[in-house]
């Protein structure tokens, strides 16, 4: 990886492959890093009804098996590898991708954003042992079982009709009684006789972390202050991301949450630095949108480089 990029890509879901496709298409050879969790978010998901062109939905994991191949025919090298540090003050601008050295004349970051955790010690202790934030993933090794989702967004609605496939009953389990969810996921969710609701409640112990297994949840109703012991063999985390741009901290402007600040819908404050999908975007994170920016990126990124005589 010693000679200099024109472009390097972090991110290899729908807005880094997108980004892929064009700054191929373009001839500038992009190298796209996979990251800690390739192909992003739509990897981990099942149906995807409102990609458009796919008039009866397609699964996440395939739209972004032929955006891959797409990027891939025209030229896009795609890697494992992750950018652990970068540094934005030289140029070109210096990634440090394991223990290897990458130079490039412009990047985009695409990295995407990750499940939030709700941060209790007997929830980190149990994730793999009963503790998932990834129905899709782990859905299936709880067939049979009664289980716990918490969140009130369209990612809990989701996670929560996905597990009735294997799941006897699933408790969504939400800190207030008013949803984020769109109402056709909610409506889904209501009208599933599998499904059922814990408001105003929030999840306080999960037990038991000696078996190393889910057994039960510890819930305390916000509004009564009541505690109780809630059954529950698995616990499901639906309760949104964090943006995974922790690397670039003191080199490019966040907000209160870590999102990167854009301005003109994909620029950094460094010029040849570009975010594009969910790293820079807390309001819409559709599959469609994160696409859109990736494709603005690369259009950027072209015209960047053409500038600087490249
Ligand atoms: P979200 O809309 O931000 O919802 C997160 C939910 O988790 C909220 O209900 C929030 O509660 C709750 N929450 C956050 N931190 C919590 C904590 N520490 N303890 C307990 N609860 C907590 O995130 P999302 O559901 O991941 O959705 C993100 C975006 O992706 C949305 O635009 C959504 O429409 C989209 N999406 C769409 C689909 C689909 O259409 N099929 C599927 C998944 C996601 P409060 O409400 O109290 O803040």
């Amino acid at each position: 990886m010693s000679d200099i990029r024109n472009v390097v890509i972090m991110g290899s879901g729908c807005s880094g492959l997108t980004a892929a496709i064009y700054a191929a298409r373009a001839n500038l050879k992009p190298l796209v890093l996979e990251g800690h969790e390739p192909g992003g978010q739509l990897s981990l998901t099942t149906l995807v009804e409102n990609f458009p062109g796919f008039p009866e939905g397609i699964q996440g994991p395939e739209l972004i098996e032929k955006m891959k191949k797409q990027a891939a025919r025209f030229g896009a090298e795609i890697r494992t590898g992750h950018v652990d540090k970068a540094d934005l003050s030289q140029r070109p601008f210096l990634l440090q991708v394991g223990r290897e050295e990458v130079r490039t004349r412009s990047l985009i970051i695409a990295s995407g954003a990750s499940a939030r955790w709700l941060g209790l010690p007997s929830e980190q202790a149990l994730i793999g042992h009963g503790v998932s934030s990834c129905a899709t993933c782990d859905g299936f090794f709880f067939s049979g079982q009664e289980i716990a989702v918490v969140g009130g967004g369209d990612s809990a609605m989701e996670e929560a009709l996905f597990l009735t496939r294997f799941a006897t009953k699933v408790t969504i389990i939400h800190r207030r009684s008013q949803f984020r969810a769109s109402k056709i996921m909610l409506d889904r969710a209501r009208a599933n006789p599998k499904i059922h609701f814990l408001l105003d409640t929030v999840v306080e112990e999960v037990h038991d972390v000696n078996s190393r297994e889910v057994t039960g949840l510890t819930v305390r109703n916000v509004k009564t202050g009541e505690k109780t012991l809630f059954p529950s063999r698995a616990l499901f985390l639906g309760i949104g991301h964090i943006p995974n741009a922790g690397m670039f901290k003191g080199q490019l402007e966040t907000d209160a949450d870590g999102y990167l600040k854009v301005h003109d819908f994909v620029h950094t404050g460094v010029p040849g630095v570009y975010a594009s999908g969910d790293v820079a975007d807390r309001r819409y994170r559709q599959a469609v949108t994160a696409a859109g920016t990736g494709c603005m990126a690369a259009l950027e990124v072209e015209k960047f480089l053409e500038e600087q005589g490249h």
